[in-house]
């Protein structure tokens, strides 16, 4: 059984991850607050264990689809576990999450910076496919750097503003009159989310976005987005956080 600084994790989870097993174990551990068994907090340095289910789907076009779902407990809780399943492809299993913010963007000291549109984006669980050299590739991310998305490496919010730039037509926001804003990829509705003007944030994030024209998306895997929180570190270190401009239609 490896351990990871505190972690103990199932050996047979790097013949999925590869080199980035170690990574991914840490990573997971990092991003959890609660035990999986007992929903006591974590604390750090205590024994922690990891446990991931894999389940393995073909889609119809034949691609090889991996999700993986993982779980953090207290060492006294559960021993490291790995299972691994085939279940029929459903892609409507997965769970978009989002958060809104507003980023100001400074170009140099003094000025008095440009407010910036953010949607954090990510779906849960996380699914990878295999590609023909039989490596895990993220389909999230790979969806959205074909479509003009860039990796972002730093999760820094200053750079990630100068960093991003406009991404391909083939994927834009909506907003109606009747204000529900939509993420659209080629012609797919890929988000959904009914604002409410009545509401000063929703109102100022509205105001913004149709103003400016376009929307910052910061998207991928591994983003933890709660209704408190939005935290990218883990996306970016794992090399699956990606960002872009995303033109706003009406
Ligand atoms: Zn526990």
């Amino acid at each position: 059984m490896p351990v990871t600084r505190n972690v103990a994790w199932d050996g047979r989870l790097e013949s999925f991850k590869g080199r980035d097993a170690t990574h991914y174990v840490t990573t997971a551990a990092a991003i959890a607050t609660t035990c999986a068994v007992c929903r006591r907090p974590l604390q750090p340095d205590e024994p922690l264990s990891l446990s991931v289910d894999i389940i393995e789907s073909t889609a119809p076009d034949g691609t090889e689809y991996v999700t993986f779902v993982d779980y953090v407990c207290h060492r006294q809780c559960s021993e490291p576990g790995l299972t691994v399943r085939r279940a029929p492809w459903k892609p409507a299993d997965l769970t978009p999450l989002a958060a809104r913010m507003l980023l100001t963007q400074q170009p140099d000291p003094g000025n008095p910076g440009i407010v910036v549109p953010v949607l954090a984006y990510t779906l849960v669980p996380v699914v990878a496919f295999r590609e023909h050299d039989g490596e895990l590739t993220s389909a999230l991310v790979s969806i959205l750097l074909s479509h003009g998305f860039q990796l972002a490496m730093n999760p820094d919010y200053t750079d990630v503003l100068d960093q991003a730039t406009e991404v391909a037509g083939s994927c834009s926001l909506t907003v109606t009159g009747g204000n529900l804003v939509t993420l659209n990829i080629d012609g797919e509705t890929v988000y959904a989310e009914q604002l409410d003007p009545a509401e000063p944030d929703d109102a100022e994030w509205l105001e913004q976005a149709t103003g400016e024209g376009s929307v910052l998306v910061i998207g991928g895997d591994n983003l933890v987005i709660t209704e408190t929180v939005l935290d990218v570190d883990a996306a970016a270190s794992l090399g699956t956080l990606v960002i872009g401009k995303v033109t706003v239609r009406f």
